[in-house]
């Protein structure tokens, strides 16, 4: 039987390698939807190539499609995307809290769900995994760490686990000190060492606010507390990370820097998918290293604890006012070692009151996020 697949935020990073993935396994899969922010070229190529039932462009924009798909805008539109498709799968590969409102319609809808927004579980964990049991939604991480955990951990007994071992590749300033990234450039920071991503995850890449947000998704998907979650710098990015049991085994996952062999993973699961690769020849792998993050250097690193510990709205807090710093650091109108300083501002401000629901959710994404733009110009004086 061929699965419906929807693929949310198909023209960024992750959303043009799961078209990849699925491109190669017609018989498997079909495309049913597609969206994008504002890509408007690339989602017409994109719906002649998969011949889709229905797109969304977020931006109202006209855009060109084949006979018979039809067209939404909006945000709403994203929503409503999930809902005409009747999808079996989708992929929630949308950047940031603009992902939050779609990836529940998805965990209402009973699909699985497989989710590369991390921001959604960061906001909402609660409420997506409420939707995701009602429904039946299997929730299934498209980020590598959590990939690699959820392998781990297959077949295990939950209480087995000490504890899980969350590898970071350390980003382009690995080994700096904070007085040494005092005026690093954005094409510095968008150098990865490693993995190929949008320009927003790799900037969270280079201040750790990555690991941040993944050591909250890692509590949600996983049902720990941030206690039982250690980060490690990893720089091959080959241990895509880590389960420590009880009995002092760890199981580790291993695999090339490739999002595709997560995407693979969910899509599949619980069967495997021939990547048609040759074997990964692993005495070119060579030698794999681990050393502690610099907690000093890289303070988002700790405001991810801080989110994980307080829950509530505090993971909608340190998340709108860091995309805001992120976009300002992009846009140059922000140095690097400020980012960190406009998100804990705005969580010292704003607290972590509970998130009953999205329109909390959402009042509050807007508020921090007007907040930070204030907090921006009065860093530029
Ligand atoms: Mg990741």
């Amino acid at each position: 039987m061929t699965k419906r697949v929807l693929v949310l935020g198909s023209t960024g990073s992750v959303g043009q390698q799961a078209l990849d993935v699925l491109s190669g396994a017609r018989d498997s899969f079909r495309v049913v939807g597609l969206s994008a922010h504002s890509s408007a070229d690339l989602l017409a190529s994109q719906a002649a190539a998969h011949a889709p039932v229905a797109v969304c462009l977020v931006e109202e924009r006209p855009v060109s499609v084949p006979a018979g798909c039809q067209v939404l805008h909006g945000a709403d539109g994203l929503v409503e995307l999930v809902r005409r498709t009747e999808p079996d799968v989708v992929i929630g590969a949308i950047t940031g809290a603009a992902g939050l409102a779609s990836t529940l319609e998805s965990a209402r809808s009973g699909a699985h769900l497989a989710l590369a927004n991390k921001e959604s579980l960061v906001l909402a964990g609660d409420l997506v995994k409420a939707a995701c049991a009602r429904s039946g939604s299997e929730l299934l991480p498209v980020d590598s760490e959590h990939s690699a955990i959820a392998q781990c951990l297959a077949g295990a007994s939950h209480g087995g686990v000490r504890r899980l071992v969350l590898t970071a590749s350390g980003g382009p300033f690995r080994g700096r000190t904070r007085e040494d990234m005092a005026d690093v450039t954005i094409e510095q920071a968008l150098n990865h060492p490693s993995w190929e991503m949008g320009p927003r995850i790799t900037i969270d890449s280079a201040t750790l606010m990555n690991k941040a947000l993944e050591i909250v998704e890692a509590c949600h998907l996983f049902d720990v507390g941030a206690d039982s979650i250690e980060v490690v710098v990893h720089p091959q990015s080959v241990i895509h990370s880590m389960v420590e049991f009880v009995d002092g085994s760890i199981v580790a996952q291993l695999g090339p820097p490739d999002m595709r062999v997560p995407i693979r993973w969910a899509l599949a699961w619980p069967q495997r998918m021939e990547s048609g690769h040759p074997p990964v020849d692993v005495a070119s792998l060579g030698q794999l290293t681990f050393e502690e993050p610099d907690r000093e250097a890289f303070p988002c690193l700790d405001l991810g604890v801080r989110v994980a510990r307080e829950g509530g709205l505090s993971g909608c807090v340190l998340n709108a006012a860091n995309e805001i710093a992120v976009d300002a650091f992009l846009a140059g109108r922000l140095p690097f070692l400020a980012i960190p300083t406009v998100v804990t501002d705005a969580m010292d401000t704003f607290g972590h009151p509970s998130a009953p629901d999205l329109e909390t959710i959402l009042e509050m994404d807007g508020r921090v996020r007007r907040y930070a733009e204030e907090r921006l110009l009065a860093l530029a004086r």
